[in-house]
């Protein structure tokens, strides 16, 4: 493979807050905030983002009216994936409770730790080949257009093992193999190598996907795609909204996105698929913290209150001279820097016992007015019921998607034990 093409790869983000985000223990979403982090992921120009769970019944409403978002054109370009694992049986059950879905990833576990400790010694390496390939079989025939293969545990799998099985998934017709780092086990230096290796021997496109036990997650996700790269295929970075993810988290989307665009080591050299709008992170990451019901930690990348916050004397004073001298990228582009107005008087929030009265007056505030009084029953009824699912006020986007798509939000927030 020539130089040039190895340049020509590129990084793509495929976001799973709504998948592995919202298996986080004592936290979740729901179905309306979900919908929420599809539309800005949607909007910032993110490339995937793996909605939710196929096979599990309560999230079959919501995973139907989403992709009815997309065919409406009210989603635009983000693709919608949803995550099974790799079993005959859970592809086809995903493709009949959300037929419209065209792409899947398939998980299966592939370490022997895992193969041994999970599955007590009733299945060998081969076994779980076999089945994968089965698993990716079914979703050909259901029609999945994308088939990514998630080997859980990959950091821990015999490495000739992990070669192996991504050849095999390659050859069957998996467009992606996922690299999972389920523990937090890689370091930015094996990460780099073990995905440098799998892109040369394999030549299929990767997934990084990385835990953040130890607090590298971010590190290895670049370090493990700056490896694919060089190796000639395309990386797919997994990442969270604020790092949100089981145990200590999953990659952070923003540290993610700007160590590639601000670092010495990829800034111009490894390109991202498409333009993401910066600007909209700020915006994101508040609402993301709002729906799990989660600060945004002070320090926190990009969107932590003191990261662009200066004053021990040194500082100060270089910063106030050119604030380049201690921030490397920019609050503006990030989407930060209005001011925000907090209420602190009188205030009316809108929940599940909520009258016409207050409903309207939220209502008019967004501009936005009713055709009669039929209409604002119907759409206050909606918002109790959003209300009942989020147990928070509802906020102005929330508010206004129940207004513009009130069959659609009926659909998500149904669910029918
Ligand atoms: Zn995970």
């Amino acid at each position: 493979m020539s130089i040039e093409k190895k340049t020509d790869r590129k990084i793509y983000f495929i976001d799973v807050t709504n998948r592995d985000g919202v298996q986080t223990s004592r936290l979740g979403l729901a179905k309306l905030q979900k919908t929420m982090i599809n539309l800005y992921l949607d909007e910032m120009g993110i490339f995937q983002s793996e909605f939710g769970f196929p096979v599990t019944s309560h999230e079959k409403n919501y995973l139907n009216a989403n992709m009815e978002l997309v065919k409406k054109g009210i989603i635009k370009t983000i693709r919608l994936g949803g995550w099974t694992r790799a079993l005959v049986s859970d592809v086809r059950e995903g493709f009949d409770n959300v037929p419209a879905l065209k792409h899947l990833n398939l998980s299966i576990s592939t370490s022997d730790q895992m193969i041994i400790g999970k599955f007590g010694g009733k299945k060998t390496r081969e076994d779980i080949l076999n089945q994968t390939l089965e698993a990716i079989d079914a979703a050909k025939a259901c029609g999945a257009e994308t088939i990514g293969v998630n080997a859980e545990d990959a950091s821990r799998t015999d490495e000739d093992f992990l070669m192996k099985f991504a050849k095999a998934i390659k050859k069957q017709g998996a467009s992606r193999l996922r690299y999972c780092d389920t523990i937090g086990y890689d370091d930015p230096y094996s990460a780099y190598k073990r995905l440098n290796r799998l892109a040369t021997e394999v030549g299929l496109p990767l997934e990084m996907h990385f835990h953040n036990d130890v607090g590298l997650a971010a590190g290895n996700s670049i370090m493990g795609a700056k490896g694919a790269i060089d190796g000639g295929v395309d990386a797919y970075i997994n990442t969270t909204v604020n790092g949100m993810g089981e145990r200590a988290g999953n990659a952070d989307f923003a540290s993610c996105l700007l160590a590639i665009l601000k670092t010495s080591g990829f800034k111009d050299k490894y390109k991202i698929h498409q333009r993401i709008k910066l600007n909209k992170i700020w915006k994101l990451a508040k609402y993301a913290s709002y729906a799990f019901d989660v600060p945004i930690a002070i320090n926190q990348p990009a969107v932590g209150k003191n990261a662009f916050a200066h004053e021990s004397g040194i500082h100060v004073d270089g910063a106030l001279k050119d604030k380049k001298n201690y921030e490397l990228y920019d609050f503006e582009e990030l989407g930060r820097g209005e001011p925000e107005e907090i209420e602190t008087g009188s205030q009316i929030t809108l929940g599940e016992y909520s009258g016409i009265k207050g409903f309207r007056n939220i209502y008019e505030n967004l501009e936005i007015e009713f055709k009669d009084e039929k209409e604002a029953r119907k759409v206050l009824e909606l918002v109790r019921y959003a209300n009942i699912h989020t147990q928070q006020p509802l906020k102005d986007n929330e508010l206004k998607f129940i207004y513009k798509y009130p069959d659609i939000a009926a659909k998500i927030m149904t669910i029918n034990p």
